[in-house]
């Protein structure tokens, strides 16, 4: 068992590791009941994937739970869904000294994150994180959000969850896409600033992705401490730190975006394709070099994710694309900041990006 302490200006939170964890739940979720249950906010999915599960676990310790359970998918990251569960919770009669759980990717703990920041002006809540994305990156760092019509994430809150459970278990009823694509945030860690880890993903991935317990549960113990240092050292993204966890996000976005957020791109496969695109970009304006970007795009391409815009369906002009990069959250004065690359391993923030130059970029990427 991995047991972390993430510091936050408003004290810290545990992050537990373990496979098998759910089964133990009531160890860890027993003391956040109240009038003897648990509400959890779900997704339809992983209601009937995991929570029974959850359920078991819980029935032992004697509490029962009480499942709020959303539409999966990105377009529950929405207003409508985030009303529906503010009022969800009201009328359970949730109150401010509450915790509520967060079971599932993403998509719910962000979503889930933002109610429970909102609702009577903030009551705790717990993530149990159930997709590979969720278990390496998003369940850690206290950031929810919804999309808004202009754009993805742009309305949220910083709010810590009062505790992570991990449990890599819960990855094997996850659909192989859905793996995949988590594992283009694995693979981000040794790309901003690990390249021995990159080293190693490129070794081991197949096997990973092929169900190979032990390769995951080395990749997401390391992600979680990577992770974690990069929070602990940036908890608002103030100091451009955390901002280098952007690698490939804000290309990604724009390609979501064009996707209209659809099934035809998942949020990983877009951010792999966009972190080829950031490499790819670094060569362009001599930053690192062509054999860097051409070892990243090769190594997405060989394991199934998209390593560009044509792999990633996107038809795009460079202009519409640069145009739907502008809604990015890193946008300053009107600037473009992107996440660029020296090298594997090698991230940084670059700001005042010439948008003629990056929509003629986009217009042929190499
Ligand atoms: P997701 O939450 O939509 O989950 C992907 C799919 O897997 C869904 O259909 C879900 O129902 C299903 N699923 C989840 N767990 C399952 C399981 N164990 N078994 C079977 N099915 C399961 O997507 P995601 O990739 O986890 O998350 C993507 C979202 O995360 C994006 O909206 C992105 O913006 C956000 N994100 C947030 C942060 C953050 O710091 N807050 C960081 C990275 C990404």
């Amino acid at each position: 068992m991995e047991r972390l302490t993430i510091p936050t200006g408003s004290g810290g939170y545990d992050v537990v590791i373990d496979s098998g964890l759910f089964d133990r739940a009531g160890e860890y979720l027993g003391s956040f009941a109240r009038d003897g249950r648990i509400v959890v906010v779900t997704d339809a999915n992983v209601a009937t994937a995991q929570l029974p599960r959850l359920e078991r676990a819980m029935a032992q310790s004697g509490v029962p739970l009480d499942a709020i359970v959303l539409p999966a998918g990105e377009a529950s990251k929405s207003w409508a869904s985030l009303e529906h569960l503010l009022d969800s919770l009201a009328t359970r009669g949730v109150e401010r000294g509450d915790t509520i759980v967060a079971l599932g990717g993403g998509v719910v703990g962000d979503v889930a994150g933002l109610a429970a920041a909102l609702h009577l002006r903030g009551c705790g809540w717990v993530m149990i994180p159930t997709t590979l994305l969720a278990q390496v990156d998003s369940s850690i760092g206290g950031k929810t959000a919804i999309n808004a019509q202009a754009g993805k994430n742009l309305v949220g809150a910083f709010h810590p969850p009062a505790l992570v459970l991990i449990d890599p278990n819960s990855l094997a009823t996850l659909a192989s896409r859905e793996l995949r694509s988590g594992y283009a945030e694995v693979a981000k860690y040794g790309l901003i600033g690990d390249p021995a880890f990159f080293g190693w993903c490129e070794g081991n991935a197949a096997s990973f992705l092929g169900g190979d317990c032990y390769a995951a549960r080395y990749a997401i113990d390391r992600c979680v401490r990577a992770k974690a240092a990069i929070v602990a050292a940036d908890e608002r993204e103030t100091t451009g730190t955390r901002a280098l966890l952007n690698l490939g996000h804000s290309f990604g976005h724009a390609i979501e975006a064009w996707h209209e957020y659809g099934p035809a791109i998942t949020h990983g496969e877009a951010v792999a394709a966009g972190i080829a695109l950031a490499f790819g970009y670094s060569a362009r304006l001599g930053l690192c070099s062509t054999d860097d970007a051409r070892r990243v795009a090769e190594h997405f391409r060989r394991i199934g994710l998209p390593d560009g815009l044509a792999a990633a369906q996107v038809s795009a002009t460079g202009a519409e694309l640069v145009g739907l990069m502008g809604r990015d959250k890193k946008v300053r004065g009107g600037q473009l900041t992107l996440v660029l690359v020296r090298g594997i391993g090698e991230a940084f923030v670059a700001s005042s990006i010439d948008r003629g130059d990056l929509t003629d970029f986009l217009n042929s990427p190499v």
